[in-house]
């Protein structure tokens, strides 16, 4: 319950999944949280220094079983950045200032050797020497993965271990911190950073919880169990509410989910305007758990199953058999509707922490995604392996992420090739006539959609990604969400081209970026001729009953009249007005 106590603080952030929750507090600090500071025994001071000694050479055979293993498969230069690991491992004046303060103040190594490793990470992040400063980070990833073995567990662990109904506040959640938390009791997350379609914005919405995102500071405000309530819509974080607030909120999130239940009675009746024009509405998965809400929401199938989370939080690459089981369970269980299976999307901000890739993949405008497995056939050809022995269940396609033109597209395709002569040679079955698509995620790909749709099954546009390749705004920083427009004149210019290139072709267009699940959006897309909108599972009726209230002819002119605007911002509100006057119902229930 609020406390009366503590002042309330209004903090701001960036509205990322809607919806309200209220609840205590979670900090999830990587480093601070839950290193124990266990006061011990003098008798006990050699048993820490060993302890200690053990967790270096442990770390040091960790880190020097990467580098050969990087080497080995992506040459030495990319092994290299490990040396400053070592070099940070193996500094004398550290190990000899722990053991020091460990036989002073009597504290547990793992508090000790923290406090340290902080202390010099505060000196080289005030260094003005930039490679200097750059060797912070080597100090974070080193020592944690000291304080790793000398605990025996990492973080996500404890996470792993919440019991309660929390709100769980973070700088960032990394793909493999999410992973865990399917199964978890959490009412919201509240990010320091991130953008509208970041990884956490996009977990939060497959979770079917609030989100707010791009907090800038809120995990230095905030202590745990500090009252706290996400206002997901208009990016809100309020912490230590009064009763007031309180109050107010309660009678809120009572309204939202009296309007969610609204839409139940059109789960089983199609996607399908007033004036006849079908289109499908589908789900995007992220995990396997997710089948049984979708399969509750009158969706169409899944237009975007995201492969990433079968190489998440483990230091091995998934099998093939593994991932063929994966692939074919949803066949299964969502049969007879379609799945569309997306090809390994790593990089940019989807990257797997324990496997170690170099620092570059970071980069969204790196080895990301399709580039990575055309660098990396072995994975991508165990990957298309699995998901051709698949196919034997029919209602299985496929698509490649950021395919940037026609070359990559055919050398990917070269590759399923090579892997369907194998299959075929083992005689193993599948099916030959797969349909393979290409998201259209790259601004070079959507300008080009003519010539790929001569050799794609299929299209699905990638807002999430579209977006910030055409507008130059990282998705995921929140210092420039503000330019982050899916309405900007750009964006819906590559989104007409993309369908209409799709159109001529005679091949369909979906689209399973966040906009979809956008109302206002969502009816400008109709308008344009989107034949398939795929969204978080939790979307799909509010979306569904949009399409089912308007007529697809009264949806094409407001498109056409849209695309002639001239800035994003008249595009929502000239959107907005027209939602309001079309499906009130609607454009009350997102409010
Ligand atoms: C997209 O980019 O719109 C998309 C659906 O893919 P992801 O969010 O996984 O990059
Ligand atoms: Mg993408």
């Amino acid at each position: 319950m609020p406390t009366k106590k503590k002042k309330e603080v209004i903090l701001k952030g960036i509205p990322a999944a809607p919806g309200i929750a209220c609840g205590p507090a979670f900090i999830l600090d990587k480093q601070d949280v839950f290193i124990p500071s266990r006061i011990i025994l003098e008798k006990e001071i050699p048993v820490e220094i060993a302890r200690f000694e053990e967790a270096l050479i442990k770390t040091r055979e960790e880190i020097l079983n990467i580098q050969r293993k990087i080497s080995k498969e992506m040459g030495v230069r990319h092994a290299q950045i490990f040396d400053a690991h070592l070099l940070v491992l193996e500094d004398r004046t550290v190990i000899q200032e722990v053991i020091k303060n460990v036989k002073k103040q009597k504290f547990c190594v793992e508090y000790v050797f923290s406090q340290v490793m902080k202390k010099y990470a505060k000196v080289f992040a005030e260094i003005e020497d930039e490679y200097l400063r750059d060797r912070t980070s080597d100090i974070s990833d080193v020592s944690k993965r000291v304080l790793k073995n000398l605990m025996g567990e990492t973080k996500l662990h404890d996470l792993e271990e919440l019991d309660e109904e929390t709100i769980v506040v973070a700088n960032d959640f990394s793909p493999s911190d999410t992973a865990g938390m399917y199964s978890k009791r959490i009412l919201a997350f509240a990010t320091d950073i991130g953008g509208r379609t970041s990884h956490t914005a996009i977990m939060a919405k497959s979770l079917g919880i609030p989100a707010v995102v791009g907090l800038k500071d809120a995990t230095l405000k905030i202590s745990n169990q500090d009252y706290v309530i996400v206002d997901g819509r208009k990016g809100l974080l309020i912490v230590n509410p009064s009763e007031k607030t309180h109050g107010k909120y309660n009678i809120e999130r009572d309204k939202i989910e009296a309007s969610r239940a609204r839409f139940d009675d059109i789960k089983e009746l199609p996607a399908e305007t007033k004036d006849g024009r079908r289109v499908r509405i589908m789900a995007n998965l992220e995990f396997p758990e997710e089948i049984s809400t979708i399969l509750t929401q009158g969706s169409d199938g899944i237009g975007l199953y995201r492969t990433e989370y079968l190489y998440m939080n483990r230091q091995e690459l998934p099998s093939e058999e593994e991932q063929y089981k994966a692939y074919k369970y949803v066949a299964e269980k969502m049969a007879p509707l379609p799945v569309v299976i997306r090809t390994l999307d790593l990089g940019g901000d989807k990257f797997v922490s324990s496997i170690e890739f170099p620092a570059e993949m970071k980069s969204f405008l790196g080895w990301r995604a399709i580039r990575f497995c055309l660098g990396r056939p072995e994975i991508f050809k165990t990957q298309l392996r699995a998901i051709l022995r698949a196919s034997v269940n029919e209602n299985l396609k496929m698509m490649y992420p950021m395919i940037s033109g026609v070359c990559e597209l055919r050398e990917a395709n070269a590759l399923l090739q090579e892997v369907k002569d194998d299959l075929r040679k083992e005689k193993i079955p599948f099916n030959a006539n797969l349909e393979v698509g290409v998201m259209i995620e790259v601004p070079s790909a959507a300008i080009t959609a003519d010539l790929l749709a001569k050799e794609a099954a299929f299209f699905s546009i990638g807002t999430n990604d579209l977006i910030q390749y055409t507008l130059a705004v990282d998705r995921t920083n929140e210092q420039t969400a503000n330019l982050y427009e899916p309405g900007h004149p750009s964006v819906l210019r590559l989104i007409k081209q993309t369908i209409e290139a799709g159109k001529k072709a005679g091949i369909d267009v979906a689209l399973c970026g966040e906009m979809s699940s956008e109302p206002i959006l969502a009816l400008l897309l109709l308008g344009l001729g989107l034949n398939e909108f795929s969204m978080s599972a939790l979307n799909i009726l509010q979306i569904k009953k949009l399409i089912r209230s308007i007529k697809y002819q009264d949806a094409k002119k407001i498109a056409q009249q849209a695309v002639e605007l001239s800035t994003g911002d008249y595009v929502e509100e000239f959107l907005s007005m027209k939602l309001k006057k079309i499906a009130p119902h609607i454009y009350s229930a997102r409010k």
